[in-house]
This record gives C-alpha cells, sequence and structure tokens, in this order.
C-alpha cells in the first residue's frame, strides 16, 4: 500500500514540476522577449495550462496519496517526510478554503491590477479605494478558514511566506528597530557630506554597464553553463532546480549603480539555487521557498559584500577601467561613500540599507491594522502619510510617491513585506557567524568570491527547501533568530561612514 502511494505521488509530482517549468519559461519570456502582441495568445494559453495544473493538484487518487504518507509520515526517509510534510500543508491550506472563494479573489485581484496602476497614474487613492477594501475583507475571511491551534490572525499570513515567522517575532524585531535606528537616522540626516557626488548621475552607455555585470557575474562564479541573464523592466530572478537558473537585470544610463546592486542582487539568488544539493534534485525541495531566507542571500552579497570596503578596494580598479572618462577623478572614497549614502527618501525600492527597514516596518504596522480593524482602508493614505513623518521625518508629497507605490496589496500579498527586512536581518547574522571562522577582509576583497561562496553553501544554500528556515539561522549561527546583530551591523557600519561617536 505504501509503495503504490509513493509511486502515485511521485508520478503526479513529476508532472506538476513539469507545468512548473513550463509556467517559469512562459513567465520567463513573457519578462524579457516576448512581443507585445502575443500577450493576448499567451493569457489564453497560459488558461488553458493552469486548468490542467489544477485539475492534477486536485486530483482524488493524488490527494488521498499525500494523506495516506502523511499519515505513514514516520515509514518514510527523511527526505520524503520533509516533501511530504510541505505537500500536505500546502494542499490543506488550498483546500480548506472555499472554492467561490478562490475564484472570487483572482476575479477581485486580476481587477485590482489595473485599477492600482490607474489610481497610480493619475495619483487618484479613491479609485483603488473600494478593490482594496474587497482585499482586505477577503483576506480577513480566508484567515478564518485557514486558522490552525498554532497560528491565529495575522499569523496565518506571515507564515506563508516565511514559515515560522508570527506578530510575536516580528514585533520584538520592529521593536527593537525603532528604538536604535530612528534616533540615528535623525542624526546622520543633519550630517554634512563631504564626498564628491557629481559623477553619479553623468551617462554611464549600457552597453559598457553590461560590461561590467558580466565581470561581476565571474566574481560571484556564477555557472553560465546552467544558467544565463537578460535584461528586463524589473530585475528578478527564475530558479528551476539548480540546472537553469535566470536572472535579469534592468540598465539605466543615467543611474549606474542601479544595474551594479541589482546585478549582486539578483546573482545573489542565482547563487543559492546554484548550490542546492543534486540530493535534491526533482524534487519539491530543489529550491528554497522561504521569503526571508532566499532574500536574506541576495542581501548579504548586495550590502554585506557589495558595499563592504574590501569589495571595492579591489574591484573599483576595474570599474574605472571600464568608464575612465566618467570616473577619471573619483577616488575609492569618493566611490565607497557614494554607494552607502543614507538618505531619508518616499520610495521604498530606492531606499538605502540603513532606511530601508522603517518603510518596511511601515508597511507591516499598517497591514496589522487593517487586518485587525483598527484602521480602514479609507484612511490609509492619512495614516501612511503619519507614519513616514514621524519615522523618516519627511513629509509625503502625494498618494503616488506614497501610499499607492507598491504593487503588493492590489495582488493581495499581505503578509509578504516583512520579509524584505527579515531577510537583511538575517543576513547580519549569518555575516556575524561567518566572521568567526574566515578572515573577511581576505573573503571580501578577494579575485573571486569562491570563500563566501563555499560558507554560504555549506551553511545555508545545499539545504534548498529540506531544513526550515529558522533551523537553517540556528545550525549555522548557534543561535535562534536574534535581531541584534542586524541593529549592531547597522550601527556600526553607519556611525563609522559618518564619523559618529
Ligand atoms: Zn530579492
Amino acid at each position: 500500500m505504501l509503495e503504490n502511494k509513493k509511486q502515485i505521488y511521485i508520478k503526479t509530482r513529476e508532472k506538476l514540476k513539469a507545468f512548473e517549468y513550463a509556467f517559469t519559461i512562459i513567465n520567463w519570456d513573457t519578462e524579457t522577449e516576448a512581443p507585445v502582441g502575443a500577450l493576448d495568445k499567451r493569457s489564453d494559453v497560459i488558461g488553458v495550462i493552469s486548468s490542467m495544473y489544477n485539475d492534477l493538484i486536485f486530483d482524488q487518487e493524488y490527494v488521498d496519496s499525500v494523506n495516506y504518507l502523511f499519515e505513514h509520515i514516520e515509514l518514510l526517509d527523511e527526505l520524503l517526510q520533509r516533501e511530504i510534510y510541505k505537500v500536505k500543508k500546502n494542499l490543506d491550506s488550498t483546500l480548506k478554503l472555499p472554492k467561490e472563494l478562490l475564484i472570487e479573489f483572482s476575479v477581485v485581484t486580476a481587477k485590482a491590477g489595473p485599477a492600482w496602476v490607474e489610481a497610480k497614474q493619475n495619483d487618484n487613492f479613491s479609485i483603488f479605494e473600494p478593490h482594496l477594501t474587497r482585499i482586505v475583507e477577503m483576506q480577513k475571511e480566508m484567515i478564518t478558514y485557514l486558522e490552525t491551534n498554532e497560528l491565529k490572525g495575522y499569523d496565518v499570513l506571515l507564515d506563508q511566506y516565511e514559515e515560522g515567522m508570527t506578530v510575536k517575532k516580528y514585533d520584538q524585531f520592529f521593536e527593537l528597530l525603532k528604538k536604535e535606528l530612528v534616533p540615528l537616522i535623525k542624526e546622520i540626516s543633519q550630517c554634512e557630506y563631504s564626498y564628491k557626488l557629481d559623477f553619479a548621475n553623468k551617462c554611464y552607455p549600457v552597453e559598457k554597464q553590461k560590461e561590467f555585470a558580466k565581470y561581476i557575474a565571474e566574481v560571484m562564479c556564477f555557472d553560465y553553463t546552467h544558467g544565463l541573464d537578460k535584461e528586463s523592466e524589473h530585475p528578478f530572478t527564475s530558479g528551476n532546480g539548480r540546472n537553469d537558473v535566470r536572472l535579469t537585470n534592468h540598465y539605466y544610463e543615467d543611474y549606474f549603480v542601479s544595474s551594479i546592486f541589482s546585478m549582486i542582487h539578483e546573482l545573489g539568488h542565482a547563487t543559492f539555487d546554484q548550490q542546492v544539493s543534486e540530493k535534491f534534485d526533482d524534487t519539491v525541495l530543489e529550491g528554497c521557498t522561504a521569503m526571508a531566507l532566499h532574500e536574506s542571500q541576495s542581501r548579504f552579497y548586495e550590502n554585506i559584500v557589495g558595499r563592504s570596503y574590501q569589495f571595492w578596494q579591489k574591484h573599483f580598479p576595474k570599474l574605472k577601467e571600464i568608464f575612465q572618462e566618467q570616473l577619471n577623478d573619483v577616488s575609492l572614497e569618493d566611490f565607497y561613500h557614494y554607494v552607502n549614502k543614507a538618505e531619508c527618501s518616499l520610495i521604498r525600492t530606492e531606499a538605502d540599507e540603513l532606511t530601508y527597514p522603517l518603510h518596511i516596518m511601515i508597511r507591516y504596522d499598517l497591514e496589522q491594522a487593517l487586518l485587525s480593524g483598527q484602521i480602514e482602508v479609507k484612511d490609509l493614505p492619512t495614516y501612511w502619510n503619519k507614519a513616514y513623518k514621524e519615522y523618516l521625518g519627511i513629509d509625503v508629497p502625494n498618494n503616488k510617491l506614497g501610499v499607492l507605490q507598491d504593487i503588493h496589496w492590489a495582488g493581495g500579498s499581505f503578509g509578504y513585506f516583512p520579509t524584505y527586512a527579515l531577510g537583511s536581518a538575517y543576513s547580519a547574522q549569518f555575516y556575524n557567524a561567518m566572521k568567526q571562522n574566515l578572515d573577511i577582509d581576505v573573503a571580501f576583497g578577494a579575485e573571486k568570491l569562491v570563500d563566501v561562496n563555499s560558507w554560504l553553501k555549506e551553511n545555508v544554500h545545499q539545504y534548498g527547501d529540506y531544513k526550515k528556515p529558522e533551523d537553517i539561522l540556528k545550525d549555522a549561527t548557534g543561535e535562534e533568530f536574534n535581531p541584534k546583530y542586524y541593529v549592531e551591523y547597522l550601527v556600526n557600519k553607519y556611525r563609522k561612514l559618518y564619523n559618529l561617536k
């Protein structure tokens, strides 16, 4: 019986994974190369394939096999145990929701997307307001279906994006950030900036930026026989197991550092995907689905390595060689301070390393307040602007640059934002542990990041989705998630950068 159920499970898994592969490739093509005129046909095709995919997931024989294997989980090998645990959890949460609710949710969010675009373009929150009101209502309803003995309220959503995270843990985290970072940011905003800045927005030809991006890929040891990079509007990485890892970048002629740090960031995601153990090939564990853990790796490379002095000491000469004309009179010190400049700003995606988590904290507080009914959607802009004034000390001039800037809520992704800040915090905790084993000056300043890659492979990447994020963190760093490392890292780094006592 057990063998038979296993066979059914594995056969369906093979089909599901084939569909997922196809979805990723179609999506990759849409984002990078597909002609605009092909979009209608493409949505029809996606519709057909999606319904075939759903038929497979809800196939009774498959559902029964997962349930059976879950009931006999102690008889399975460890790898299959973890797989079944994850599959069962996902399946349960989908099956617990009434089908009509799921369908309505996809219709509501499909309409909310264009409404959000229109509202943003016209700086008119009221266009988006009824859609968001409905989304919040539906999220609340969904929570009631998904609650378990352990997970209640907002915790249900937080756990979907980062297994094991709860309001209690996030509250402690954000409280500490608020206490330590808000005063530091105020102090820094009064400092005078004495380094060169005029090079930043000169014209940097795209072809040359691409040349440097390829150089960075070599530094990070990206394996082009099992991966590739292209251009898209917003940079992203899509993994299909370790053998097919693709990333994109976006190049602005008048804002060249954007492509440098996007490249490092996406290569961070890609390195994670490429370094997963071959043991997990073709299983559901071959790619990490914990959002914060994945983000911790991209941010580790982007900020902790990529914005370090050691890294640029090694690679700034190459950058200068490629952009001789633009960077002729720019020193390493100028460049290093420029890429680490802290400034309170309105837009989350453009925020620096220090102020970024406060943008997230604001969204986290507002999500919680909306879901608990403490505030209503119609009052959201007021609360948004109040929070930006309080934490970042800035006035929000309009909703376009305020509450309407992110797409997440239009897609119904409540509980997603906090993972961005958590990822940075994890990365600082990993850094603290890495420092005990590696000579950071040597590792970050090396011609290729071989030592950094192997430390992360050993402690994080190899496991894919096999271990829970909390266990990876604990095993790699010797303790549970502790936000003090993140705060310490930011405070030390920025006090030094700004010469503060
Ligand atoms: Zn990322």
